[in-house]
């Protein structure tokens, strides 16, 4: 095939239902015997594996694996060979392994739940006797590149063979074949980096392995065949070359390098080994001639400007383009007479198909968001005239209902909200939309004044979850009826059921998933089916809320003191902290945006789009492969356009003390080293679960030195922002009838705040407190947190009070060195804002404190200064019992 002479085995790739539409259509049709010729095709035409997956939603994969393999079982010409069983489910690669006759092979394991459930499967792999495809996937992601990619495989490697004894012929290392050629800088050398790993893998660990799944590589060529082809051969020529030895591919459709076209195979071969800068340029350029047609990404395909209006305005809202919407809303309106009836028509019609296509899963936010954009602009072009027929005596649209959006008082945080308000303005709500830090009272009059349908409150810290409370009862009280729809980061239904829908009886509170659920939970509770829904709700919360009690009850917790004697003990005696190379606080101003792009964890950047999946994998995933490489395309243009033309501002704060724990949990923080002077109590709270395991019972100051050991031992903290200036612009995109960069600015100011705090806890480590000098993690290397020391924020699970912002702000003066501001409740604002506490102990880790008793809530209302109440006030969403009752006879207190 590649005339290498070297043996390279041909893994079948058809039979796999979420890599073949036809595959996938046999499978769900229950087609078992077309499938099988699947199969057989696959084997005729020189697969000498098969690759066998069912990972499909609406499948039973465990069944249609079992299913298919014991049929292949029975068919000799197929049984000859043999089988990949290829699942991301764990039950699903067992089951598999159950059926098959003699040696499988599993695909795939990785480090990316970590060690132990490597091991755990790689035990039971061997004790099928197969062999196993190695992801090269950790904690951290994908590898992506060469140094990564070689480094992940060493490590499962020592592993498997050190730890379990696993041999090395049976392990297939997959180093990741990744998209190249899409346009993004970044890319350009995912084939290369494959290659060179593959060369050192192989030479560093004799007797393994290397495969890859090859269709990836030209997965934004889709639709030109010849040229996808010409870059698996030139790719293969040179990775078989380098090593590879196995490869999952379509068999039958493989080229042979010296066949290929001279020129295709020196411009595919340029943008496979990224050879020069504008590889892809030239070979998209060159692509529709060997196609022979229009190629989608050579120029835009524009035949849809050539159908009817109504056609094209569809078009243009399914596809997200604004550019040619003025001119056909104006076609639209001097052909349908009236603005309403182009929007009523055409406009609607488009907006329902979207609303359909996202239902069916064909479509995703951040592209409903780019619809709604275009919808936008065509009513902004259509609001003179509106004006006009308005004046003149005209009627008005008639909305699906009308909601009331807020983001709670003391929050800050609207994302989430505006991505809701968005899908629900597509499906013909009027969303009145208030903005963060609404007080209750400006809510409930905005509703009366608007003739509101639904309110819908949000917010993302946990005390907001107390200010919803409140506004369900004032609505109680205030003799309100609408539905109040509950959502944001730290909503549950949990909270709303137990907590929100009691306090207001007249109406329902209903919590909402998430952002495509919205439209469903509104149109329910507007619709004809209003009742009957309600009533399902409420006896949803009823059980839920009798499971929490029972829950709550049913876990044994220790005392305060029990605990305090489990205390977390690293052994002080001989150790040595490391001591800072300054006391105090120092600040970073107006620091540099382009430093931080390297240090962005893009993982969640995706989940806030609800698109679920790891970074770079979720750019060429089979279900969000095209919306995420063109929500990411957008994201690079714009981080590009932030960093050079200086859209936000970034600045920090961070400093060094001398520091001691003290006997209940606090951690005194002294003005120098002479450790006579206390300038401040960081307070921490421990947790109280008995467990069996003889773990510790731990609280953040176990991780400081005692103040009876005289040891000396400091604490740091930092406060960063990378979000100066990021409401002004989003504001300007906001009148632009922009939703969607305005939606995008906000979560790429979120990202460069995050980097800001990994890029500066990088150097605080090597430089300002110095014990790791030597480290030496790439960017991307660090979002797994694995380096020494952790940076614990306040009113994150480790210390859930979010009120210790203030002692952390007041020590290192944040608002003033960083602009930074906190609100009632203790957010921050700007959002893009980031702060926390720095440990440098070996053995410090990330732990949640978890449900804590009255003891200790007592304890902590003493150690503040507080009333109980106000304890309990504050840590409402981890007490261990009701408020204002007995905690043994649940009586009212
Ligand atoms: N790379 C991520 C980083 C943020 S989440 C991103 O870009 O979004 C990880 C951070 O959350 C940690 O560094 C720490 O500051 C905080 N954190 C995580 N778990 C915590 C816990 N249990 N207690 C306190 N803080 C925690």
């Amino acid at each position: 095939m590649t005339g290498t002479g070297q043996q390279f085995i041909i893994v079948g790739e058809r039979t796999n239902v979420t890599g073949s539409a036809k595959f996938r259509k046999l499978i769900e049709a229950g087609d078992y015997d077309a499938a099988l010729s699947v199969a057989r095709e696959q084997v005729e035409s020189g697969a000498n594996v098969l690759d066998v997956n069912m990972d499909e939603g609406l499948l039973d994969s465990e069944k249609a694996m079992t299913t298919f393999l014991h049929l292949i079982a029975s068919e000799p010409d197929i049984s000859r060979v043999p089988v990949m069983i290829d699942s991301s489910k764990w039950t699903v690669i067992e089951a598999g392994l159950k059926c098959v006759q003699g040696k499988p092979i599993v695909n795939s394991i990785s480090l990316k739940e970590g060690e132990e459930a490597f091991l755990d499967h790689a035990k039971k792999v061997m004790r099928y006797g197969a062999a196993a495809v190695v992801m090269a996937f950790d904690e951290v992601g994908q590898a992506d590149t060469e140094e990564r990619k070689v480094s992940i495989c060493r490590r499962a490697f020592k592993l498997l063979t050190e730890k379990i004894g696993f041999s090395p012929e049976d392990i297939i290392f997959d180093p990741n074949v990744f998209a190249v050629g899409t346009g993004i800088d970044d890319h350009n050398n995912y084939g290369v980096d494959f290659i060179e790993a593959t060369r050192r893998i192989r030479r560093e660990m004799p007797h393994c392995h290397v495969s890859g799944g090859v269709s990836n590589l030209s997965f934004s060529f889709r639709g030109n065949e010849p040229v996808r082809q010409a870059m698996h051969t030139v790719f293969l020529y040179h990775a078989i070359k380098a090593g590879m030895d196995m490869g999952i591919v379509n068999a039958g459709q493989l080229g042979v390098y010296d066949d290929l076209n001279p020129e295709l195979r020196e411009l595919a071969e340029d943008v496979v080994l990224n050879r020069r800068a504008d590889a892809t340029d030239r070979l998209l350029e060159a692509a529709d001639r060997f196609k022979g047609g229009g190629s989608k990404k050579a120029a835009p395909d524009l035949t849809w400007r050539e159908r009817s209006v109504a056609e094209r305005l569809k078009h243009a809202l399914i596809h997200g383009i604004t550019d040619y919407i003025d001119a056909d809303t104006e076609e639209a309106r001097a052909s349908l007479g009236r603005p309403m009836h182009v929007i009523e028509g055409p406009l609607m019609g488009g907006m329902n198909a979207v609303g359909d296509l996202f239902g069916a899963g064909k479509m995703f936010l951040p592209q409903v968001v780019k619809s709604a954009r275009v919808m936008k602009k065509a009513v902004a072009y259509l609001m003179p005239f509106m004006e006009e027929e308005k004046a003149a005596g005209g009627e008005e649209a008639q909305a699906a209902g009308r909601i009331i959006m807020a983001t709670v008082k003391g929050d800050v945080h609207d994302i989430g909200k505006n991505i809701v308000g968005v899908v629900l303005q597509c499906n013909n709500y009027e969303v009145i939309d208030l903005g963060v830090m609404v007080p209750p009272q400006q809510i409930l009059d905005a509703a009366r004044e608007h003739k509101a349908d639904v309110i819908g409150l949000s917010g993302l810290i946990t005390p907001s979850l107390d200010e919803m409370v409140f506004v369900a009862s004032e609505m109680e009280r205030q003799g309100f009826e609408v539905p109040l729809l509950i959502g944001g980061a730290t909503t549950s239904q949990v909270h709303t059921a137990v907590k929100i829908a009691p306090n207001y009886a007249r109406g329902q509170a209903v919590y909402v998933t998430d952002a495509s659920r919205a439209v469903g939970v509104v149109s329910s509770l507007l619709g004809g089916e209003r009742d009957t829904y309600i009533g399902q709700i409420r006896e949803t919360y009823t059980k839920v809320a009798l499971a929490h009690e029972r829950g709550r009850a049913a876990k044994m917790r220790r005392t305060l003191a029990q605990s305090r004697a489990n205390r977390f003990d690293p052994g002080w005696h001989g150790y040595v902290p490391p001591k800072p190379s300054f006391i105090g606080a120092r600040a970073l101003e107006n620091y540099d945006l382009a430093t931080l792009v390297p240090y962005i964890d893009w993982t969640p950047f995706f989940s806030a789009w609800e698109m679920k999946g790891t970074y770079p994998g979720i750019l060429t995933d089979n279900k969000y492969g095209d919306a995420a490489s063109s929500l990411y395309r957008d994201a690079r243009a714009m981080l590009t356009q932030i960093v050079e033309e200086r859209w936000f501002r970034a600045n920090a704060v961070y400093g060094f003390w001398p520091a001691n724990s003290l006997e209940d949990d606090d951690i005194a923080i002294y003005a120098d080293d002479s450790r006579t002077e206390t300038i401040a109590t960081l307070r921490s709270l421990r947790q109280q679960i008995a467990r069996d395991s003889g773990r510790a019972n731990i609280a953040l100051s176990d991780f400081i030195a005692p103040e009876a050991t005289n040891i000396a031992d400091y604490v740091g903290g930092f406060a960063v922002t990378a979000g100066i200036g990021e409401d002004v612009i989003a504001e300007r995109f906001s009148r632009a009838n922009d939703d969607y960069s305005r939606i995008l600015v906000k979560a790429l100011a979120d990202r460069l705040a995050e980097a800001f705090a990994e890029h500066l806890h990088a150097r605080v480590r090597r430089e300002f407190w110095g014990y790791a000098a030597d480290e030496a993690l790439a960017p991307h290397e660090l979002l797994a947190e694995t380096y020494r020391g952790i940076r614990p924020a306040p009113g994150y699970p480790a210390q859930p009070d979010h009120t210790e912002k203030t002692t952390l702000f007041d020590l290192l003066d944040a608002t003033r060195a960083t602009g930074i501001a906190l609100t009632e409740s203790y957010a921050m604002t700007p959002p893009a804002s980031v702060s926390g506490l720095y440990f440098s102990h070996p053995d410090s880790y990330y732990f949640g404190v978890g449900k804590i008793e009255r003891d200790q809530v007592e304890d902590y209302a003493r150690r503040k200064g507080w009333s109980v109440a106000e304890a309990e006030r504050w840590l409402a969403p981890i007490l261990n019992y009701e408020p204002g009752r007995n905690a043994l006879t649940g009586e009212a207190a």
